[in-house]
């Protein structure tokens, strides 16, 4: 209503900061209200210039940041994870902070918690310590009984504890925070992490600050088991204690591989990262002669992983290593070698490909989008039923055949990309994650066997939501969905049926385009659904914002239908009707007797203008048949429809 008035104000609320009385943090939205609001949300960070409306960041951009020095200690018998460490934030936003928000997930498994799918009880987090420095910054705090140190205010809330900051945190600077905590992991059965007793994956096991961003402050949506995460990018320090002769597959990088691993193993990484072959670094005899690493009843591990969102790990003493090289593309020229590792139980003998499998899809999508950031991937097997992700780290856990194996790799292996690198919100926004891994993970099956698994081009989950007539929109508050199918649909699947719309109206080079747009403006940052709109979908100019409405936004669907063709004299009139409500052009072939054919295109502008449109056909009585979409590039509900013969 007011833009001049906006602008005006914001320019004068620009001249009054000073970092010193810099606007306050704003109280945490619910995260249906954000979904519900987020254009106006996101236009208020366009106006702040945090962001653009072109979609990249603004000339005023931020994101939080922090560092993470953790110390743990994972007892397989409990199994017990105890650890403690020093969690430092840093605050680039412009607003002071008087408390914090941190994540405990582990708090989903308390007695009592919420959660909306059925989950194990381990009681949960117990913080033994939890301390503040009192003026920011401090030194790295050792102990909490220093002097420089409160024992923190905090409120835990479920999933996420406020803490009470001892002085207001100002645009930036940083604050330390020193910790200890214990937790039981919980069983196999609990989602993204556990323990079945012999592997354990451990995930979610340290306080993590909650993302405080421009467009939504801080974000607490509690942790109930569907959604997934949100996290900002940090520098990541760990030590990792169990006994010897146990595994671990990690985030980051190892640190110390001539403490841990014998020369013997060593030589053999070093084989493998030359090794276009998969190369046993630890076979089942080596395991069984607990000779994988080197002697003693207790091996600290150390990693390092910078600017990462998350850091997971993985450990048994009952799994086999296989490692190879991956080759991306390196920026300005050359290739540049990824270490590919799989953990197994040797009993799995489909993971003796999964190496192999991780290094195919992480070239091929180095390829397609940008190139694979890391020095190493690391996949494991068991646990999560199908697959989970953390960066540099997935865990699977596939029943079938080799296929199967292989898209679920593919598809965690996407994730690396999206939200590892582009980090959403995968709570609020789950397909901005799970959509893009969806459409990846066809990709590479295209590119190893030619096809997919999707009938026409629908996946089935879409198609039968659609059959359904029950779609929700993407743009649905997770706990508003009717049901696990329509959050399913919408998260995995509507994305791909995007892609393939958006690639037949303006072609496949177009889409790609926008996605490497996209992850150029977003890497290391929090995109928000506007920004990704705007940029992937960018090529579609003018009609952008009709095709958002319709296809990305909206629960039309696409089907072209021949509605009828009448014949007077030697004149055909052809009838074809858009029908769902979601707009494509139409190409409309027609072959005569002859052989030959024509193909005239009635435009998607056309559809959106009148649902009818209407072609005249010369030469009538040699026309053999006519066909909407004869490449079939489009995905359309109900093929059937689209062929007419004399
Ligand atoms: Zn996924």
């Amino acid at each position: 209503v007011l833009p001049f008035a906006r602008g005006l104000l914001a320019a004068c609320a620009g001249l009054a900061l000073s970092t010193a009385d810099a606007q306050s943090a704003r109280a945490p939205l619910t995260g249906a209200r954000v979904v519900r609001d987020v254009d106006s949300l996101w236009g208020a960070a366009v106006t702040r210039q945090t962001r653009n409306s072109s979609g990249a960041p603004g000339a005023r951009a931020w994101a939080q940041s922090a560092k993470y020095l953790l110390r743990a200690t994972l007892d397989p018998a409990g199994p017990l994870l105890r650890a403690d460490g020093e969690l430092r934030y840093r605050n680039r936003s412009p607003d002071t902070l008087r408390t914090l928000a941190i994540n405990l997930a582990q708090n989903l498994f308390a007695r009592g918690a919420p959660h909306n799918e059925s989950v194990p009880q381990t009681g949960g987090i117990t913080i033994d310590t939890l301390c503040v420095a009192h003026r920011a910054p401090a030194p790295a705090p050792a102990r909490c009984a220093d002097d420089a140190l409160s024992t923190a205010q905090t409120r835990i809330d479920h999933t996420i504890m406020w803490v009470t900051l001892p002085t207001p945190l100002l645009p930036g600077d940083s604050v330390d925070l020193f910790a200890a905590w214990h937790f039981l992991l919980p069983p196999s059965d609990a989602p993204r992490t556990g323990s079945d007793g012999s592997v354990h994956l451990v995930t979610y096991w340290y306080p993590q600050f909650a993302v405080y961003d421009d467009v939504a402050g801080w974000v607490t949506d509690p942790y109930l088991g569907v959604g997934e995460f949100y996290a900002d990018f940090a520098d990541y320090d760990v030590r990792i204690s169990l006994p010897g002769s146990y595994l671990i597959g990690a985030t980051g990088t190892l640190q110390n591989a001539a403490d841990i691993l014998p020369p013997a193993v060593r030589e053999r990484l070093q084989r493998a990262a030359r090794s276009f072959a998969v190369v046993s670094i630890v076979n089942d005899s080596v395991r069984r002669a607990r000779s994988a690493t080197q002697p003693g009843a207790q091996l600290t591990w150390h990693f390092s992983a910078p600017h990462v969102r998350d850091f997971a790990f993985y450990a048994s003493k009952d799994v086999v290593w296989d490692a190879m090289a991956g080759q991306v593309p390196r920026a300005g020229g050359g290739l540049d070698t990824v270490l590919i590792h799989a953990l197994y139980r040797p009993r799995e003998r489909g993971w003796r490909r999964a190496a192999d499998m991780g290094r195919q899809s992480l070239e091929l999508f180095s390829r397609q989008l940008w190139p694979y950031p890391w020095s190493q991937l690391t996949l494991v097997e068991g646990i999560v039923e199908g697959g989970m992700e953390y960066p540099m780290l997935t865990a699977v856990s596939v029943g079938g055949t080799s296929r199967e194996l292989y898209s679920t790799i593919a598809h965690e292996v996407g994730h690396m990309w999206f939200p590892m690198q582009v980090s959403s919100d995968e709570r609020r926004f789950a397909w901005m994650d799970e959509g893009l891994a969806s459409w990846l993970e066809r990709s590479a099956l295209r590119a190893s066997t030619g096809h997919d698994d999707d009938q026409d081009g629908l996946p089935s989950l879409y198609r039968m939501v659609v059959g359904m007539r029950a779609e929700q929109s993407m743009f649905t508050p997770a706990d508003a969905y009717s049901g696990a199918l329509m959050y399913t649909a919408a998260s995995y699947d509507k994305l791909v049926v995007v892609f393939r719309a958006f690639s037949a109206e303006y072609g496949d080079s177009a889409l790609v385009d926008g996605l490497r747009a996209y992850g150029e403006a977003w890497r290391g940052r929090h995109p928000y659904p506007p920004d990704f709109a705007a940029l992937v979908f960018r090529a579609a100019g003018t009609e952008r914002d009709d095709f958002v409405r319709e296809w990305l936004r909206g629960t039309g669907y696409f089907d072209a239908r021949l509605d009828d063709v009448f014949r007077e004299r030697d004149t055909l009139t052809v009838t074809v009707r858009s029908v769902g409500g979601a707009h494509l052009s139409v190409p409309v072939t027609i072959l005569r007797d002859d052989g030959s054919s024509e193909t005239r295109t009635i435009s998607a502008a056309a559809f959106r203008r009148e649902s009818v449109q209407t072609l005249q056909v010369p030469r009538a009585r040699a026309v053999s048949s006519i066909v909407l979409d004869v490449e079939r590039t489009r995905p359309d509900v109900n093929p059937s429809n689209q062929r007419w013969a004399p």
